[in-house]
């Protein structure tokens, strides 16, 4: 199972496509972790990453895209993973999908997890990561409307798009994304 799960900053992307890979026994593939990781390990494409992500910006496409294609190519999770983070511009999903195409790899289900503005900025405003200041998260809510919003319509255009409401128990979310993946997989087989 492929699965990527797409979401405004703060709607539970990470925590979902944790308990959703756990739960298929694949590997979740963040890419906001992958670049903390280089961060931390002091390598060239962090150094290059950490000013965009402390503003709340986009990394640029092309080293986004390597360093994915590097993950998730050499060598490919056979039972599938969770991509969490990416594709996250329309360029990113449009590339990504050239590549998986010729390697028999296009995602089986996107997940979008739906939630208000509000509550988004709530929920951030309690979590304490570096990129999670008051101007950096409007501006990352604002990134997200403006460069992520419109793979939704590119998704839903493929049949592969589950909007789900994520608002509620973290608990309850699950369920309701794990039900829509199994519909995917009944349907599959
Ligand atoms: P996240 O943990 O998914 O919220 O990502 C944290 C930050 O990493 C984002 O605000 C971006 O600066 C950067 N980032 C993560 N994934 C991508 C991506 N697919 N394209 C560009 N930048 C990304």
């Amino acid at each position: 199972m492929r699965v990527l799960m797409l979401g405004a900053p703060g709607s539970g992307k990470g925590t979902h496509g944790a308990r959703v890979a756990a739960r298929h026994g694949v590997p979740h593939v963040s890419t906001g972790e992958l670049l903390r990781e280089q961060i931390a390990a002091g390598s060239e494409l962090g150094r290059i990453a950490q000013p965009y992500m402390e503003r709340g910006d986009l990394v640029p496409d092309h080293l986004i895209l390597s360093m994915v294609v590097d993950r998730l190519m050499n060598p490919v999770p056979a039972a599938g993973y969770v991509l969490d983070g990416f594709p996250r511009t329309l360029p990113q999903a449009k590339a990504a999908y050239e590549v998986a195409l010729a390697a028999g790899l296009t995602l089986d289900a996107v997940v979008c997890l739906e939630i208000g503005h509000d509550e988004l900025i709530r929920r951030l405003s309690r979590r304490g990561r570096v990129d999670d200041t008051t101007e950096t998260i409007v501006h990352r809510i604002d990134v997200y409307e403006a460069q992520t919003l419109p793979l939704l319509d590119y998704y839903d255009g493929r049949g592969i798009l589950h909007r789900i409401d994520a608002l509620g128990a973290v608990d309850e979310v699950t369920a309701r994304v794990l039900n829509a993946l199994d519909r995917v997989a009944a349907e599959r087989a």
